[in-house]
């Protein structure tokens, strides 16, 4: 199973995902003609660096019209959606079950914007690329095995995205497509329930524990809360009302 056409669902598929995403202007009429069949990621690295390396995705170099790919993932984590077209990004290379030279109209290509050195990468974009890639694989019907390196599918040299083991990227990536597919088995239902009674009581006794953790512990009267010895007999609003008077005064 494969989706076939424009990938129209990129924005909601990946704030669905949780993930921050900006629509550029018109993203869904820009490319370069139609997708046949959606088999893959291909996941790149701009080898800019900067605030500004969407504008060459988008508009392209004096060899290359833009758009270069319908992603670009920023420092922080944030998907910039760029176009829902076909896209530039591929070059000539081969992955099985993609047809040879020719990924640019199978795959959804992702920019994500590093100096390509593999030292810049910060840990949310490298959250964020994982959970887009398993956001996308999930929506076309496909696993992990289809999410791959520029530098894998390149017949042309290419090193992107440097610095991330594509082995350890497909594990996560898969365990993400796995995690927000599989149903709990009843067994895992049950070992929840018992956590749950083991750590609140038993059902039923979950407003009073709340109270109590706010609180402080309560021994004699269901009215009555006493404070927290850790906290010098205060509740925890009082205790923190006490920790931001005092950083008040050391500011001022
Ligand atoms: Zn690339």
């Amino acid at each position: 199973m494969s989706w076939r056409g424009d990938p129209v669902w990129l924005a909601d598929v990946l704030r669905d995902a949780g993930l921050r995403v900006l629509e550029h202007d018109g993203w869904r009429d820009r490319g370069h003609g139609d997708f046949a069949d959606i088999r893959g990621v291909l996941c790149h690295h701009t080898a800019g660096g900067g605030r500004n390396d969407w504008r060459i995705v988008q508009n392209g170099r004096p060899d290359l019209p833009g758009p270069l790919a319908q992603l670009v993932l920023e420092k922080d984590g944030t998907y910039r959606v760029i176009a829902a077209g076909v896209c530039w990004h591929a070059g000539r290379g081969s992955w099985p079950g993609w047809p040879t030279n020719n990924a640019n109209y199978h795959t959804i290509g992702i920019e994500a914007v590093s100096r390509g050195d593999g030292s810049d990468w910060t840990p949310a974009q490298l959250d964020a690329y994982k959970r887009g890639c398993a956001a996308i694989l999930r929506r076309i019907g496909r696993t992990a095995s289809d999410c791959v390196a520029h530098r894998e599918y390149s017949h042309e040299g290419k090193i992107d995205p440097a610095g991330i083991d594509m082995d350890e990227f497909r594990a996560e990536v898969q365990a993400l497509i796995d995690g927000e597919d599989a149903p709990m088995s009843a067994a895992e239902v049950k070992q929840i329930q018992d956590f749950i009674t083991g750590f609140c009581g038993p059902i039923g006794s979950d407003v009073k524990d709340i109270r109590e953790q706010l609180c402080g512990l309560n021994e004699r009267d269901a009215n009555q809360y006493g404070g927290w010895p850790q906290l010098g007999g205060r509740t925890v609003v009082d205790a923190l009302a006490e920790v931001l008077s005092r950083l008040e005064k050391l500011e001022a």
